[in-house]
């Protein structure tokens, strides 16, 4: 093992503006834990960040948006799912920010009135965000490319942020999570034996490794993918992890340090499953705490999943990152029964 240890991370040549409120607490879930009887399990409350309904996508902001202010953008851009919880975030800290926003926005073949104008769409729209929707098969990379040179041509400074937030710049705001983790978790004297977190776009995965590596900590993170195979899963994350540990000038990333469990994403990106179904209820019944459909509950699922299994023991306690997404719930009110 390499002598390498950080008391923190140099973080002074990232621009960065204050968008989240943090720390999010730790908090343990004490009923849950017992009724499973496996390991205590602990939740970090990344859903309460804050601004704009909170999630984990403000702490990506923090640094995507730092940049965008010191190249003095006017007009913010990014993609995602119609439903995208990264795209209401983007769309409440430009509002906050005075920066004008557009969201490149692609829907399903999902047609209730729900899911086309409820959920993060109605906060899209409240926060003044410009919506264009793409068609299921669009791509939203080709739209965001012609917009940006549109607005580059009528002389606007254009700032594009990719799917979910998910550059190096935005896994910074990940690691910096890592380094609260640990400065929490020793003070509430836990010693953590794994973190689970739901894996999309990679990015919060990607930061808390790169993160953890950076400070000499070897917590593993279990990503738990919410659709896609474990191998692409892996692959994704892990070359945002090891371009991560680069910028932030930690040694090379070893490949182990990226885990993806694939067995929890069911039919695709934001199809319910059972397993989700029982795991909103679990966190709901026994400790009043709101999961996502799309997310979190798949992500939860896979906690339960692997603590019933006993593929972990109750000697270490786990922490669960709950990345937010609440908003969801109202654009998939069929998701439940
Ligand atoms: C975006 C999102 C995730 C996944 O984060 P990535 O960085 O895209 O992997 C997890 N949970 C919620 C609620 C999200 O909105």
């Amino acid at each position: 093992m390499i002598a390498f240890f950080l008391a923190s991370m140099d973080l002074s040549h990232f621009p960065r503006v204050r968008l989240a409120r943090l720390p999010t607490p730790i908090e343990r879930l004490a009923r849950l834990s017992g009724h499973l009887d496996g390991p205590k399990i602990y939740v970090k409350r990344d859903d309460e960040t804050g601004l704009g309904m909170g999630g984990n996508k403000l702490r990506k902001l923090e640094f995507l948006l730092g940049e965008a202010l010191a190249q003095s953008a006017d007009t913010v851009l990014t993609v995602g799912a119609l439903q995208s919880n990264h795209a209401r975030q983007t769309a409440a800290a430009c509002a906050k920010l005075g920066l004008a926003c557009e969201l490149i926005l692609r829907r399903s073949r999902q047609t209730s009135e729900a899911y086309l104008s409820g959920g993060n769409v109605l906060l899209d729209r409240l926060f003044g965000a410009r919506i264009t929707v793409l068609d299921p098969d669009a791509s939203r990379e080709e739209a965001l490319a012609l917009r940006v040179q549109e607005l580059h041509r009528a002389g606007h400074r254009p700032y594009a942020i990719p799917v979910g937030g998910s550059s190096v710049r935005g896994c910074i705001g990940y690691a910096t999570c890592a380094e609260e983790i640990l400065a929490q978790s020793a003070q509430l004297g836990v010693k953590l034996s794994a973190v689970f977190v739901a894996t999309g776009s990679g990015g919060t995965h990607a930061g808390l490794v790169a993160g953890l590596h950076a400070l000499g900590s070897d917590l593993p993170v279990i990503g738990v993918a919410i659709e896609g195979t474990r191998a692409d899963q892996e692959c994704i994350v892990f070359d945002l992890a090891a371009e991560t540990a680069h910028a932030l000038a930690a040694p090379p990333l070893a490949r182990e340090r990226v885990t993806v469990l694939d067995e929890y994403a069911g039919p695709g990106y934001a199809r319910p499953t059972d397993a989700m179904r029982e795991a909103l209820r679990l966190a709901a019944g026994f400790e009043g705490l709101v999961l996502d459909p799309v997310y979190t509950g798949k992500a939860f699922a896979g906690l339960v999943d692997v603590v019933r299994r006993r593929r972990i023991t109750a000697d270490g306690p786990v922490l669960f990152m709950h990345t937010g997404g609440a908003p969801g719930l109202f654009a998939y009110p069929d998701a439940l029964v």
